[in-house]
């Protein structure tokens, strides 16, 4: 799959990967997984570790998508603050959802067990546009507090600058719990543990179709087909191309990212190093990289054709928070789609033998992880993990193949323009 929005911090700093090859010749296993991101190489992994031969599909490469080419920030939870959770299901719910995104995070753990060398760092700060989003902030750190002993720092806005070189925020919330990666190769590195346990990846090859046989089901590739009892969906912004009834639950927001030369006043931008995303709709997110470089991101186009200077693009945003560095050179500039479903929460579920996770609607760095490990953990015969996620409410867009994408696109900009109207 060729990329014009490939030229990213990201794949410059790569580590080795040779390209796999794809399959010729049909084959079979246990599970095949189609699409090489977080999502499908946590479920393959996690697969494999419990005794299941496991084939990956990948039309592009490992991390081709969002999980190669994301802001790298790791933010605890769901896009719906917990109380929230607790509002809408109940407190039962709510303890087995904070168990599980926010309590367990399987990155950290992940990164630990196989040795992922991804400049993982700890430390992510959310930071209020308003004083009203500051209150709101104040509230839920109390809340995740007292209900759940989750501990954050409350930063005032006198404070903000131990965080951020920026008088434009009005406070925030320190999460240690958060912080930053290289997403790329931590992909890479998640690739390599898959390998290691025994997944076979092949690359270049697009599943099209999923079709039932006689013994289960086999999913139709470019040059072969695989027969497998189980198929895992994690094909997230593309899903609609392999199951149409799926991608009636998501449209694909496309989201820009830059990377700065290496600054010599890096530090004193963001002296905590943590990780920031500030509370605009369209949301404003930038850390440092291993090699001091700023990167941000900052913008969404609600049309999939990019701008032509993605630097040009996303500039000015960066300037708005950064007027120090207003005019630095800046060395990458690329994009990616965010797969975004209707009330923000991921789309995960099962029909029959075939599982599917997409939707993280731009909080999925953390989250998918754990999102592969259910899938399989429900797979060998746990579901209850599994049907926390699997249960969240979900509704397609309205509007059909044609319409869904511009009607989602007007709710979209309403409340893009809500952000600028304050
Ligand atoms: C620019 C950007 C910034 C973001 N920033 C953040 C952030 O800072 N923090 C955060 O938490 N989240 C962020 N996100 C969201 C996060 O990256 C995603 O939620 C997450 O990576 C989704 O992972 P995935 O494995 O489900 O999907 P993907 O990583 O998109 O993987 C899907 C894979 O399937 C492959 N595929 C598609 N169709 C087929 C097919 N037919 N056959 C075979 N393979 C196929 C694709 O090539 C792709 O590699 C961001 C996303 C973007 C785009």
């Amino acid at each position: 799959m060729s990329d014009p929005l490939a030229n990213s911090y990201y794949a410059a700093t790569a580590h080795e990967w040779r390209p796999r090859s794809g399959i010729r010749g049909d084959a079979r296993c246990d599970v095949a997984v189609i699409g090489g991101g977080f999502t499908g190489l946590s479920a393959a992994l996690a697969c494999a570790e419990r005794g299941f031969s496991v084939i990956l599909v990948e039309a592009g490469h490992v991390g081709f998508g969002a999980s190669g080419r994301n802001g790298g920030q790791l933010i605890p939870g769901l896009r719906w603050n917990a109380s929230e959770l607790e509002e809408e299901f109940g407190s039962e719910r709510a303890d087995a959802l904070f168990d599980l995104c926010w309590r367990a995070n399987r990155v950290k753990a992940r990164i630990a067990k196989h040795g992922i060398d991804c400049d993982l760092k700890a430390g992510h700060l959310e930071a209020a546009w308003t004083p009203k989003d500051f209150d709101a902030m104040r509230r839920e750190a109390g809340y995740l507090a007292t209900r759940f002993g989750y501990e954050s720092e409350v930063v005032a806005k006198a404070d903000m600058a131990a965080h951020v070189a920026t008088p434009l925020y009005h406070g925030g919330i320190h999460d240690p719990q958060g912080g930053h990666f290289h997403p790329l190769n931590y992909a890479i590195g998640l690739a390599h543990a898959a390998e290691a346990a025994g997944v076979s990846i092949w690359e270049s090859q697009r599943a099209y179709q999923m079709v039932n046989t006689i013994d289960g089901l086999s999913v139709l590739t470019d040059w072969a087909d695989i027969d497998a009892r189980y198929v895992i969906n994690a094909t997230d912004s593309w899903i609609g191309e392999v199951e149409p009834d799926l991608g009636r639950y998501t449209v694909p927001i496309m989201n820009y990212n830059i990377a700065t030369a290496p600054l010599a006043n890096a530090d004193a931008l963001l002296p905590s190093d943590a990780a920031v995303a500030d509370s605009r709709f369209v949301l404003n997110y930038f850390r440092l990289s291993a090699d001091k470089r700023l990167i941000f991101g900052g913008g969404e186009r609600y049309s999939q054709t990019p701008p032509r200077d993605i630097a040009a693009f996303v500039r000015p945003f960066m300037a708005q928070v950064f007027p120090q560095i207003a005019d630095t050179k800046i060395d990458f500039g690329w994009g990616g789609a965010v797969a975004v479903t209707m009330n923000r929460l991921p789309h995960i579920g099962r029909d029959g033998n075939i599982f599917y996770a997409h939707g993280f609607s731009g909080h999925g760095a953390l989250v998918t992880t754990l999102a592969g490990e259910l899938i399989a953990e429900a797979m060998a015969g746990t579901a209850e993990r599994f049907d926390v996620l699997a249960n969240l409410p979900s509704r397609p867009f309205p509007g059909g193949k044609w319409l869904r994408r511009p009607l989602a696109t007007l709710g979209l900009l309403w409340y893009a323009l809500r952000d600028r109207l304050g």
